[in-house]
């Protein structure tokens, strides 16, 4: 069966604009397992759109074939409020201006409504309750309110993925390589995804908190137990994770047509497309908690110039970077090294070297977790 594309309208910000989202179907609902994906949620994520841009020909062709052989939506751009949303030449992504924050915080928990909507038991047969349980939550998505531009938009992007087997949420950072975060209840498929991406950095969170958009699709399932009778026993049969595409300016065709062709790979080991994906490359290194991950902060505002490279090792108090006071009377003097806290893998860094107090201006991959890392708050803004 050919792809199916689809125009789904928004709500107009101002009279004389429109805003649409296009989705793009492939195989049939029910056949087998259902692969989610989409690029931008924060709308500033190039590379996420290349990335879509060269997986859509693929599975273009795989659909001629019949080698689709469960069910893909994709969506190229997930936030067009976002990529509209322009200051000074620059498109800022991230947050809403309507004031909603974090494009990719605070998505609505489904588990008490899609339990409500289960009368408060399930079926035995673990298959039928996936099922059921998966109704549910599709019922409790097209229930959720629209009465702003942020909430119809949330609704219709949680309508196309609460019931998917896989939800790849395509993101990138800000100077940084590929890396991933998810639960730790998904250890064994991101540990599958980040082989065959080549991330060197795969994060596991007990309880990130925050709502993120894989949270949101993945977490219901372990979380709608508290309501049901019985409950507890369903599997975490939603494997949500967040792809981090390397940094903003990583553009680049061989980037692009490398990560497609991974994304393609892991969807046939999963079984949602047909085809031999060769074997899986080893991974890079091993998962990492999240709560492992040290974040370098200023204290204060300034220059940063850098000493490491995205992806270089470093030990617990290497210099990363040093902070320069451009408005101190001795500039030799009022220089802060910035030092790791812990030893790992430098992954992620801060593009405007600009930057003002509290900002974290690199991510730092341990093994060991850092006792300032709280479960349930472990995302930034
Ligand atoms: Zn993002």
């Amino acid at each position: 069966m050919s792809r199916r594309t689809e125009e789904i309208p928004l709500m107009s910000p101002a009279p004389g604009t429109s805003r649409s989202l296009i989705v793009h179907r492939y195989g049939t609902p029910g056949a087998g397992p259902k692969a989610y994906i989409h690029a931008a949620l924060h709308a500033d994520e190039w590379p996420s759109v290349l990335v879509v841009q060269k997986l859509i020909p693929m599975l273009d062709a795989a659909s001629e074939t019949g080698d689709i052989l469960g069910e893909i939506v994709v969506l190229p751009y997930a936030n067009p409020t976002g990529l509209a949303q322009r200051m000074g030449g620059h498109v800022t992504g991230r947050y809403d201006y309507d004031g909603s924050g974090n494009f990719n915080r605070n998505w609505p928990d489904l588990s008490e409504a899609a339990a409500e909507k289960l009368g408060g038991s399930l079926p035995k047969d673990p298959a039928e309750a996936i099922q059921v349980v998966r109704a549910a939550l599709r019922d409790a998505a097209a229930e959720l309110p629209r009465r702003t531009r942020n909430q119809e938009w949330r609704a219709i992007l949680l309508g196309l993925s609460i019931d998917a087997d896989y939800v790849l949420d395509l993101h990138c950072d800000s100077e940084a390589t590929l890396h991933t975060y998810t639960n730790v209840r998904h250890k064994d498929l991101v540990e599958v995804l980040g082989a065959d991406l080549g991330a060197p950095v795969n994060l596991l969170e007990v309880e990130a908190g925050g709502g993120a958009f894989d949270e949101a699709n993945a977490k219901p399932w372990w979380t709608i137990g508290d309501f049901l009778d019985g409950g507890a026993d369903l599997p975490a049969a939603c494997f949500g994770v967040t792809v981090e595409l390397r940094g903003q300016a990583d553009v680049l065709e061989e980037y692009a047509d490398a990560d497609a062709a991974a994304l393609f790979r892991f969807l046939q080991r999963r079984g949602v497309i047909g085809g031999d994906p060769g074997p899986l490359p080893a991974l890079k290194n091993p998962v990492t908690m999240l709560d492992a991950v040290d974040l370098v902060r200023v204290p204060r505002s300034g220059i940063v110039g850098y000493h490491k490279e995205v992806g270089d090792l470093v030990s617990k108090g290497d210099v990363v970077a040093t902070l320069y006071d451009p408005s101190a009377v001795d500039p030799v003097g009022a220089r802060l090294d910035l030092l790791a806290g812990t030893d790992g893998i430098m992954f992620s860094r801060f593009s405007d070297k600009l930057v003002e107090p509290g900002e974290n201006v690199a991510k730092i991959a341990g093994t060991e977790s850092l006792s300032y890392r709280k479960a349930g708050a472990l995302l930034e803004d």
